[in-house]
């Protein structure tokens, strides 16, 4: 490829562009971010060979785009593509939700092609100082059908992907959704509730949380420090499959509530010997490390 346009130099835009750095000298970087402060940074870390603050008639050159914003920017930069001659280049984007935003781009990047996509791999840490040309080694890459993409479209990208050290699938948008639902969004919402939760304690008992955070709350406070503009973007792009989990998380959660009224150890026991059983399979497939 000669050129590829990352929009959005943020943690996943960045991996993106020190991947593509480290592994391809003939392809050459475009640089697209809307904050001047993220793409000074990404000048001074020397990511890119173009920069610009818009996106303007460069990107038309571009083979391979890749929209790596919060998704609630998707739409003012699908309308703006649009407008420019894209008949070969692929976009393809890194959204943690994937039906809404297929939705919106079959309605708005009519005649061009568009692969939907999302890396599994990322931190709660922002911006291009924090990326890493390592963050999508062995990492799956999920990309999704649209009617605005052929299996060679998809196929494409995913090679790219697996250049970048990933394993690639393709599967539908809901099938993505719902997994991401309860693997990854209903987790960070549980993570920002408690953190919440424990903030919101008097005064003196929050020192004593923080003093002894060092158990399974100073995971959930790493989870819950992820970027909120994000993780709303996140929980407001997929609320269906959000909603229709929740509840039968807050049934689950009722069991165990009368449970502990009713004082029955043995459900309590038979409850989280299930669950145990699902991290022996997780460390068993190596799923275990960051
Ligand atoms: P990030 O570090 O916050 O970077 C996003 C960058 O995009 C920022 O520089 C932001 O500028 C810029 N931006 C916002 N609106 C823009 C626009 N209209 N045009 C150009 N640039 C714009 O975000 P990230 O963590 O890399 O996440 C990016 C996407 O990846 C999200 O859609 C997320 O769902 C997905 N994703 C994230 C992870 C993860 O762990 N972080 C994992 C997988 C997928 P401002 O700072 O001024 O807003």
């Amino acid at each position: 490829m000669k050129l590829i346009t990352i929009i959005g130099i943020g943690l996943i835009g960045s991996s993106i562009a020190r991947i593509i750095k480290a592994t391809d000298d003939k392809t050459k970087i475009n640089i697209v971010d809307t904050s001047n402060e993220n793409l000074e940074k990404s000048k001074s870390l020397k990511l890119g060979n173009i920069f610009s603050s818009e996106i303007d008639s460069k990107i038309e050159e571009s083979d391979l785009i890749f929209i790596c914003t919060p998704i609630s920017a998707y739409e003012k930069i699908f309308n703006t593509l649009s407008k420019f001659k894209l008949s070969k280049t692929i976009i393809s984007d890194v959204g943690s939700s994937k039906v809404k935003v297929v939705q919106l781009a079959e309605s708005i990047l009519k005649n061009k092609i568009f692969v939907p996509g999302h890396p599994i791999a990322g931190t709660e840490k922002s911006g291009p100082e924090n990326g890493n040309k390592n963050l999508f080694k062995d990492k799956w890459y999920i990309s999704t059908n649209c009617n605005l993409c052929t299996e060679k479209n998809i196929e494409l990208v995913n090679s790219v992907w697996r250049k970048f050290g990933s394993k690639t699938i393709t599967m539908k948008s809901k099938d993505h959704d719902s997994i991401m639902a309860i693997t990854s969004h209903i987790p960070h919402l549980i993570a920002y509730n408690i953190v919440g939760t424990a903030s919101e304690l008097e005064e003196d008992i929050k020192s004593e949380v923080i003093k002894f955070s060092a158990s399974g709350f100073r995971d959930f406070t790493r989870i819950a420090s992820s970027d909120p503009v994000m993780w709303r973007d996140i929980m407001l792009s997929n609320k269906e499959e959000i909603i229709s989990l929740l509840a039968k998380f807050n049934n689950d959660l009722k069991q165990i509530l009368d449970a502990i009224k009713k004082n029955d150890g043995e459900f309590l026991v038979q409850k989280f010997k299930k669950t145990k059983e699902i991290r022996k399979k997780i460390i068993e497939a190596g799923f275990d490390k960051n």
